[in-house]
């Protein structure tokens, strides 16, 4: 039976992960961050040297072995019997990962280990088609959006980068040109789902959008299971 279900949606450096995780944590759910099964993927693939079409991709896919495991306070992805590692957050991935998770067969593969995760778990899971194609019937659903500067501010503190205007704007246009992407594919765009609730994060500091989330959460019976 599957378990229960928080979608949390939104562009780029919406703020996803960090949010989700924390509801994950003040509700007992384990938090799968959906971007990371998509990064690894490509990241495997950038290592097979094979992100320049999609024939090669697609014979190759049925080949890579990835799964979810259970880590600390979180699903991990495991490939090619490696644990996650930092390098799925540098440049090279994230300018790529688009291109890999707009194919179809690669989406087909990501969604079954998406569910085979909340098969293992009640979880927050983040990502961009969560509410709307991953888990339609999720117990609630919020969709994040924020400022493109204020996304890329944030970005690039990520990255330990002084946030400079025009560090800002180039961070911004990268993050812009993801958002198109993603937003414009024809399988699974990022959409807000219609039963999902919006939360600008622009002028909102971290806790109030995890303390919004986890009232909205206890509105619809959503707390850590007793036992
Ligand atoms: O969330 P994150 O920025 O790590 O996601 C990386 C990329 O993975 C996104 O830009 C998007 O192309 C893809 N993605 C997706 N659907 C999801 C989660 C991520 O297409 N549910």
């Amino acid at each position: 039976m599957s378990g229960r279900v928080v979608a949390i949606d939104g562009p780029a450096a919406s703020g996803k992960s960090t949010t989700a995780r924390q509801v994950a944590e003040r509700l007992g759910f384990l938090h799968v961050n959906s971007g990371l099964f998509y990064r690894a993927i490509t990241w495997a693939a950038l290592r097979e040297g094979l992100t320049g079409g999609d024939s090669g991709l697609r014979r190759w896919m049925p080949e890579l072995e990835i799964e979810p495991v259970v880590g600390e306070g979180v699903v991990d992805v495991r490939v090619e019997g490696e644990a996650a590692g930092a390098e799925l957050q540098g440049r090279e991935v994230s300018a790529h990962v688009s291109t890999v998770s707009a194919y179809g067969f690669v989406r087909d593969r990501v969604l079954t280990l998406l569910r085979a995760a909340a098969e293992l778990a009640d979880v927050v899971c983040d990502g961009r088609d969560i509410g709307s194609v991953v888990f339609p019937d999720a117990s609630l659903k919020i969709f994040l959006v924020a400022d493109v500067r204020e996304r890329a501010r944030r970005r690039l503190l990520d990255y330990l980068v002084e946030p400079s205007d025009d560090a800002i704007s180039a961070e911004a246009e990268r993050l812009g040109a993801r958002d198109r992407a993603d937003s414009t594919r024809e399988r699974a765009p990022l959409i807000r789902a219609p039963d999902a609730v919006e939360i600008d994060t622009t002028n909102l500091t971290p806790e109030a959008v995890v303390r919004r989330i986890l009232d909205l959460a206890a509105e619809r019976g959503l707390s850590p299971r007793a036992g």
